[in-house]
């Protein structure tokens, strides 16, 4: 099973995230999804765009504040590149 540095809805650090990451529907951490996007198998926004994510994200960033303040354009940009928003 592959595991994420990342958060493969938002983009964001895992390691940032105060909970670890968010869980599967079977309460067991997911390795590939944030607490701010997926709890208990669900995504918190399921019908959240890629556009809208990268908003969101610049926000969320933005008011963690420092260093990370500095990434919110970098990590936005790199949203429509994760895994949920792949399209094949
Ligand atoms: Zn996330």
């Amino acid at each position: 099973m592959k595991t994420y540095k990342n958060c493969q809805s938002c983009g964001m650090p895992l390691c940032k995230d105060p909970k670890g990451s968010g869980t599967n529907a079977d309460g067991q951490p997911s390795n590939k999804y944030c607490s701010y996007c997926y709890e208990n198998g669900k995504f918190l926004n399921p019908d959240i765009t890629a556009e809208e994510m990268q908003a969101l994200v610049k926000e969320k960033i933005k008011e963690m504040g420092g260093f990370m303040k500095l990434m919110a354009g970098f990590f936005a940009k790199g949203v429509p590149k994760l895994e949920r928003w792949k399209k094949d």
